[in-house]
């Protein structure tokens, strides 16, 4: 058990090392990365991952990044089966999609508001819904929740468990503002009581610190364009734009947060 944890904590290490703005976006990006180029590699043929694909397919971010990639024969593959599993699967709510609508129109102007008329309305929606549905599953977000969330307890195992990395933390750049939500959120279950306190604090402190420093990267960041500041220096300023946004929302602009040939 405890080599298993050993070995889990390398990645959390490794992040850490980075010095980023988050070391859970670098972790969540090199998963992302690595989920989109197993999509596009081999993997793709394995019967047990085309059944999955079909089922659940990709969401919109992910359908982005796999067409950029470089075998577009692969995604055209799984895009092909998805179709056809899509197209069965949409069969059912659409003939009950037309029912519900001959219903809601039968009912009389007065009577609509009627518990038929009502009831058929319900239906259209939960219908719409289903299918609406069918358009927000994916398998990459699916694997790359699964992979955080053990990420997660290997973050909450070290700050419970090791001293040195409870220091980094406290000396890190800290967590995009998502992310310290998370930690958060999920502190009360994965700490003891006792070691609650001292956490959010940490949290908080370390937040409220990097985003007093990120607030003046910005505010640096648009002085440079004021003439009268042509001739200083750009500090640390010269992407505060792009780590503002990432700080704010997770990582999604500018610098790969986890650097390929540390991958
Ligand atoms: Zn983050
Ligand atoms: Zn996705």
């Amino acid at each position: 058990m405890l080599m298993r944890y050993h070995i889990d904590t390398i990645p959390l290490w490794d992040a850490m090392k980075l010095e980023g703005e988050c070391l859970l976006c670098a972790l969540e990006r090199k998963t992302e990365l690595g989920e989109a180029e197993r999509y596009l590699g081999a993997s793709v043929m394995e019967p047990d991952t085309r059944i999955q694909v079909n089922a659940r397919g990709f969401c919109r971010q992910h359908q982005a990044m796999l067409f950029v990639g470089d075998n577009r024969l692969g995604h055209a593959l799984m895009l092909e089966s998805h179709m056809i599993e899509t197209r069965d699967r949409v069969k059912k709510p659409f003939a009950r999609l037309r029912k519900s609508a001959h219903t809601f129109a039968e009912a009389s102007l007065m009577s609509r508001m009627s518990k038929k008329g009502q009831s058929a309305r319900g239906q259209l929606a939960e219908l719409a819904d289903e299918l609406a549905g069918l358009s927000h599953t994916c398998i990459m977000c699916d694997s790359i929740a699964e992979n955080m969330a053990r990420y997660l307890r290997t973050f909450f195992f070290l700050v419970k468990t090791d001293e040195e990395f409870r220091q980094a933390l406290k000396d890190s750049k800290g967590l995009c503002l998502p992310h310290a939500a998370q930690v958060l959120r999920e502190a009360p279950d994965a700490l003891p009581a006792k070691e609650l306190p001292d956490f959010v604090d940490t949290i908080c402190d370390l937040e409220t610190k990097n985003l007093d420093r990120m607030q003046e990267d910005v505010s640096w960041f648009i002085k440079k364009y004021d003439y009268r500041y042509k001739e200083e220096p750009w500090k640390d300023s010269r992407d505060a734009v792009e780590r503002t946004v990432n700080k704010l929302r997770g990582w999604c602009v500018g610098k790969e947060p986890y650097p390929e040939e540390k991958v």
